[in-house]
């Protein structure tokens, strides 16, 4: 807390993992001495910069870049950008810290890093958008590499950004190198990566409901969010049986009792990835469904919810309603959606409850198999990368449940995460001495 003094979401972060991680050092002796969780709560290195851009007007315009280089002991950086004007440092910071142990859990060989500027891609016309990002990468590109730090996208970065991104980085570095991920599939993008968040949170979802002998048939699922996560994990909730009946932005949300079916999400997508609107134009078309303005989806009653817009987005009130209204399961698609608060009553009704860093998970681990498929100069079919994904995320389920089941027989997805994220970069922090 002396050392980050306004950094509140980096130190929930940082609490949330040291409330789990702790006891284990302590019951590990392997894990004590050595600084490791001390270590790793210092990022390797910081980088701030100035993005310098000229609007449409003529203006000139001024934002603040950065990239947060977390952790690179068990491979190179890894971690997306985010576009929004709410970015700061402590919110990359607990972006970052968190990557480090999601990526550890994926079983594939990445560091842990986050970046982004405080730009706000709404409103913004595609020239603007281009400029914004052509100057962000002119920086960026003297402190990242295939082999160095692999950024990928994040709220407010899709395939339009990545792309501009990429463009500027070939240009000024004269090399076609897998140097970000979630790129077109024209230029070394990996098919499902689109997808892969939105999916693994809803495999992880149904690995876990299969411990309770369930699955997705049948049930009505509430999601937030109207983006990338939001999108994919509606389309796989529904293919699954589900029923999904909200999506939200961050003016409200629409409650569709019909069903956000496969037809219906093409049009939000086509509101959301294409006109660049808002949600609330969903009932423009669908008139049954309803708007509700400044509110979030969670008073609606639901067997699973999906948290898929952004960090501290469901409250303890909001929990309590979530499990009074019958909630069985809660996978998180955004990263840290849930308030401290929220989680234990989650925890204290013996929900089945998951930390993003566990069911978001496969949208790194398919940036992974991107940059592997990069580096052998080969695509995989769609099929084969969903596969894997698959087999990823039933490998982070597994992990979660050896280090999470108690003597009772729950399972603490949190703490199960934790620790498994934990005990690889430890091992090879400890491995490579102390630096
Ligand atoms: P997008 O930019 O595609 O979508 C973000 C969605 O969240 C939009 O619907 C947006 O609404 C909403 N949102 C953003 N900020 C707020 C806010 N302050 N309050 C309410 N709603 C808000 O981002 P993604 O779908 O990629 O990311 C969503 C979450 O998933 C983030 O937490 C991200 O870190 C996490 N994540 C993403 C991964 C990926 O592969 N993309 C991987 C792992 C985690 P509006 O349009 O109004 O801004």
């Amino acid at each position: 807390t002396k050392k980050n003094p306004n950094e509140p979401e980096f130190l929930q972060a940082v609490l949330e993992v040291a409330e789990t991680v702790i006891p284990f050092i302590e019951e590990n002796k392997k894990y004590q001495n050595k600084m490791l969780l001390e270590r790793m709560v210092e990022s390797d290195r910081i980088i701030m910069f100035r993005v310098a851009w000229i609007d449409d007007k003529g203006a000139t315009q001024v934002n603040r870049g950065y990239r947060i280089q977390m952790n690179s002991a068990i491979g190179p950086y890894k971690g997306g950008l985010r576009f929004h004007p709410s970015v700061n440092l402590s919110i990359l910071k607990f972006l970052a810290f968190e990557q480090t142990f999601k990526n550890s859990l994926t079983t594939l060989p990445m560091g842990g890093g986050k970046g982004g500027a405080d730009f706000d891609p709404k409103g913004k016309s595609d020239n603007e958008v281009m400029r914004f990002c052509q100057s962000f990468m002119t920086e960026l590109s003297k402190h990242i590499g295939a082999n160095t730090d692999v950024p990928a996208g994040d709220i407010g970065v899709g395939g339009r950004e990545v792309g501009f991104m990429f463009g500027q980085y070939k240009r000024l570095r004269n090399e076609f190198t897998g140097v970000l991920t979630g790129k077109g599939i024209s230029f070394g993008g990996s098919l499902i990566r689109p997808e892969a968040t939105g999916y693994g949170a809803v495999y992880f979802a149904q690995s876990m409901l299969e411990t309770k002998g369930d699955s997705f048939a049948g049930k009505t699922v509430v999601v937030s969010g109207s983006g990338n996560v939001a999108q994919y994990a509606t389309e796989k909730a529904t293919q699954l049986g589900g029923k999904v009946v909200t999506m939200s932005d961050s003016a409200g949300y629409i409650y569709d009792a019909d069903g956000i079916d496969a037809e219906r999400l093409a049009h939000v997508m086509e509101i959301k990835n294409e006109l660049r609107g808002r949600i609330s134009e969903y009932v423009k078309k669908y008139p049954n469904a309803k708007y509700v303005a400044g509110a979030r989806p969670w008073e609606v009653k639901c067997d699973i919810a999906l948290p898929c817009a952004t960090q501290n987005e469901l409250n303890e009130d909001e929990a309590k309603a979530l499990v009074a209204n019958g909630c069985i399961c809660v996978a998180e698609g955004a990263n840290m959606p849930t308030m401290p608060d929220a989680v234990i009553v989650f925890q204290n009704a013996k929900l089945l409850f998951a930390p993003g860093k566990a069911s978001n998970a496969g949208g790194v681990a398919t940036s992974g198999l991107e940059m592997s498929q990069n580096s052998l100069r080969l695509s995989w079919s769609s099929e084969e990368v969903d596969e894997k994904l698959k087999g990823i995320m039933l490998a982070i389920h597994a992990s979660c449940v050896e280090y999470g089941k108690d003597s009772s027989g729950y399972v603490d997805y949190v703490k199960g995460a934790n620790i498994a994220g934990f005990v690889k970069v430890a091992d090879a922090m400890l491995a490579q001495g102390v630096v």
